[in-house]
């Protein structure tokens, strides 16, 4: 099993199938999210979250670097990482605490985090086509393949 490409139409399509990312992550793994600006990085982690059963607002990060959810026992931390300087900066946030507890933590602009960042379980790159959205799902290890097994039966 290695990664899957599909196509979402428009910004409904990338809602919902942020929803299914968190069904098949239960709220657990580290997830890259690459694109340029304007990609739908927010758009799609905006449906993770929801889709873990927050209710309220999702705010981008952008200025706070991160934002934490924490809904029943899942904890969620987006980060968006464009703002940084330096990786270092991250050692300051106290990024190694967010990590413990297998908490779900989405990075916008991981390259930003270099050296810093572990391994993800899944880097998904998104790129514009034909005015919507193709989204490449690259697994890095078991976890990440496990994910991929079961999405790729619903993207053929
Ligand atoms: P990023 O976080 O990568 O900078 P955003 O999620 O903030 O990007 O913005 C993405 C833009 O693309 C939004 O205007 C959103 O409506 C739009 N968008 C998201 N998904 C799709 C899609 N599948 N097709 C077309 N437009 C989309
Ligand atoms: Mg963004």
């Amino acid at each position: 099993m290695s990664g899957v490409t599909l196509f979402l139409a428009d910004e409904a399509a990338t809602v919902d199938f942020g929803k299914r990312i968190a069904e098949v992550t239960k709220g657990h793994g580290v997830i890259f999210l690459e694109g340029d600006l304007g990609a739908g990085k927010t758009t799609l982690s905006r449906g993770i979250i929801r889709g873990l059963g927050h209710t309220g607002a999702v705010k981008s990060p952008t200025f706070t670097v991160v934002e934490p959810y924490t809904i029943g026992d899942t904890h969620a931390y987006h980060f968006d990482l464009y703002r940084l300087v330096d990786p270092e900066e991250l050692e300051f946030l106290g990024i190694r605490d967010y990590f413990e507890g297998d908490a779900l933590c989405l990075f916008e602009w991981p390259e930003k985090g270099a050296g810093i960042l572990p391994k993800p379980d899944l880097t998904i790159t998104i790129s514009p086509q034909a005015g919507g959205r193709s989204l490449k799902l690259s697994p890095q290890g078991a976890r990440g393949e496990a994910w991929c097994a079961v999405l790729a039966l619903e993207f053929k």
